[in-house]
């Protein structure tokens, strides 16, 4: 027999009661929850597991509330059950990495993934995972390949080295790079350069994990060549020079230069090593870009090696990359360490297809996003922001004002931390000054919880939206037709 909907779920509950709050006794039993019709299509479209996985927790949490006599009869109508539990379906199977529409004026942003990958190097990840490739397989000899050799020599095109080798990151490239060549023995560094990176990447701390002495020379603002010549002793690995790509010491400074310092190490026997950080692969100066020294520069001017990321300027996948001296390169190949920090084939793929972009250098402006971005004009940039002023007014008004701004933005990623890339946008301000802060964290909570959420930063009482990286207007319009203000019908 069919009961109608209405008394399966509420049961059989003898005594009448008065109040709105549900009772425990209340709630239906799991495999009446499951009965719905509701729920069945539910259970149709993704499966008992996940269905009744989620209403078993539902009505935990329902449970407890009626306890607490904090639950509405209401809740418990089989429209509104099947509804939340729907929603409890479609929340655990959205994704959790999401797009977002990055307005905060740093173009490789950290915290929202670096650098955009090219559309070649998405095309080609697509290709080659769906398949079998030739990861380790070498198609001349049919025997087995090394995985490096797939970047290897596009590498060395590039940066003019005589070998390259690719790991996981930039701070596994430095870590592999000490424990084989400097394990157990002293690595020579300025003072001025030993950086920490973010998080739990510090270089004194690296030097240790791969277990070489960290023999710290010059003072944080000076160092002279002299301070490296008088470190320089039996247990000497290596010198190091470490980018300070993400600071600047200014004033009363002095660094030595890897040129001046090559000399120095080749004098001893020693090899020269420079982590470069960011590692532009070309010279950004001739697109009207902050100057910022190259691999290729790096190794003309002495060093062995030379290591850098690739997901900053060099605009590709997270990658370390290595390149310099043959015999070198072959030792850190060879240590255990590389195996663990070997790079998968997903990024491996996606970093060939970047670095093939760079043999058609008049077109990178266009295929690579990190660096059209960075060259985009500030024209462009001023009509996105005056495009997107209008709809922005008739969805913050009347708390917020809406108003067109020149703002500073900056490449990010700890690359060429001073200089300031010349942008546009929009500053969101509350129009009732009391309670500016609240009224601020109210807005950007609202632009995170749209769809495609939107990040800004504030500055000043103000939120900024700066339209360097919206390259397509509409993107940010369709999430403005979406947004919800609290205290707005
Ligand atoms: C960014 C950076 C690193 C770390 O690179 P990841 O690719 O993020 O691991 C190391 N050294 C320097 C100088 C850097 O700028």
């Amino acid at each position: 027999m069919l009961l109608p909907e209405e008394s399966v779920v509420h049961g059989s509950s003898a005594e009448p009661h008065t109040s709105n709050a549900a009772r425990p006794q209340d709630l239906p039993a799991l495999d009446r929850l499951l009965r719905l019709s509701a729920v069945q299509a539910l259970v149709m479209a993704h499966g008992h597991t996940l269905v009744a996985q989620t209403a078993r927790a539902l009505l935990t949490e329902l449970r407890a509330l009626a306890v607490a006599g904090g639950l509405g009869v209401d809740a418990l109508a089989p429209d509104a059950l099947a509804d939340a539990l729907a929603r409890r379906v479609h929340e655990r199977l959205a994704p959790r990495m999401r797009t977002v529409l990055n307005l905060t004026g740093t173009v490789l942003h950290t915290n929202l993934g670096r650098a955009l990958l090219p559309e070649a190097a998405i095309a080609h990840i697509a290709a080659m995972m769906a398949a079998p490739n030739n990861l380790e397989f070498d198609l001349v000899t049919g025997r087995r390949g090394d995985r490096d050799s797939i970047v290897e020599g596009l590498l060395c095109e590039l940066t003019g080295a005589e070998a390259a080798t690719v790991v996981n990151n930039n701070a596994a490239a430095v870590l592999l790079t000490l424990a084989a060549l400097a394990s157990g023995r002293e690595v020579i560094v300025s003072r001025g350069e030993l950086v920490e990176i973010g998080g739990a990447f510090r270089m004194p701390d690296v030097m240790q994990s791969a277990g070489a002495r960290l023999v710290e020379v010059g003072t944080t603002n000076r160092t002279h060549p002299r301070d490296y010549e008088g470190a320089i002793g039996e247990h000497t690995a290596l010198l190091m020079k470490v980018h300070t790509s993400n600071y600047q010491v200014q004033g009363f400074t002095s660094a030595v230069a890897e040129a001046q310092l090559a000399p120095i190490a080749a004098a001893h026997g020693l090899p020269l090593v420079t982590d470069l950080g960011s590692g532009a692969l070309i010279d950004l100066s001739a697109y009207g870009l902050p100057l910022e020294p190259t691999p290729r520069q790096m190794l003309a001017d002495g060093c062995a090696l030379v290591t850098f990321s690739g997901d900053k300027l060099l605009g590709g996948p997270q990658a370390g990359l290595i390149v310099g001296r043959k015999d070198l390169v072959a030792r850190i190949k060879a240590h255990p360490m590389k195996r663990a920090l070997r790079m998968s084939k997903l990024p491996l793929a996606a970093l060939e297809a970047t670095l093939r972009l760079y043999l058609r250098p008049e077109r990178l402006t266009q295929d690579l996003p990190t660096l059209r971005l960075l060259t985009r004009p500030l024209a462009a940039i001023e009509a996105t922001a005056r495009a997107a002023a209008p709809a922005l007014q008739v969805a913050l008004a009347p708390r917020y004002s809406v108003q067109q701004v020149a703002l500073q933005g900056q490449i990010g990623s700890g690359s060429l931390p001073v200089e300031r890339l010349p942008s546009s946008g929009l500053a969101l301000a509350p129009v009732d000054t009391a309670g500016t802060g609240r009224a601020l964290e109210a807005l950007c909570a609202a632009l995170r919880a749209l769809p495609m959420p939107v990040i800004g930063r504030i500055h000043e009482d103000r939120l900024l939206l700066d339209m360097r990286c919206l390259e397509r207007p509409a993107q940010l319009l369709d999430q403005i037709g979406l947004l919800r203000l609290p205290g707005k019908r």
